[in-house]
Order: structure tokens, then sequence, then C-alpha cells
């Protein structure tokens, strides 16, 4: 795990406005892992995610 594949991830849910602001890791397949599974609202697909390199 290389610390140039380090993102902070921002997730940002509209239906209740909440926002997360997470550690990610790039993976291999290009996605990037943060651990993140819902939102305490229960909602577990609609997000805004953007993340940056850092
Ligand atoms: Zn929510």
């Amino acid at each position: 795990m290389s610390a140039r594949d380090r993102y902070k991830v921002t997730i940002y849910c509209p239906s209740c406005g909440e926002r997360y602001i997470l550690r990610g890791n790039k993976e291999k397949n290009g996605r990037i892992e943060t651990g993140f599974k819902q939102c305490v609202c229960s909602n577990k697909e609609k997000f805004h995610i953007s993340s940056e390199q850092v």
C-alpha cells in the first residue's frame, strides 16, 4: 500500500444532508475503498461523492 494512493473522500447524503469525510485507499481496480456502508438515514445508494488525493 503506497502513500500516494491515499484519498480524502467526502460523501454527502442528499436525503438527510449528512456529510462524511473519510480516508480512502485506491484499489487496483481504480475504486476508492473507504469502508463506508450506509448513511444514518439508511440511504445506501444515492450519494454525492468527491475525492481528492492527499
Ligand atoms: Zn442520509
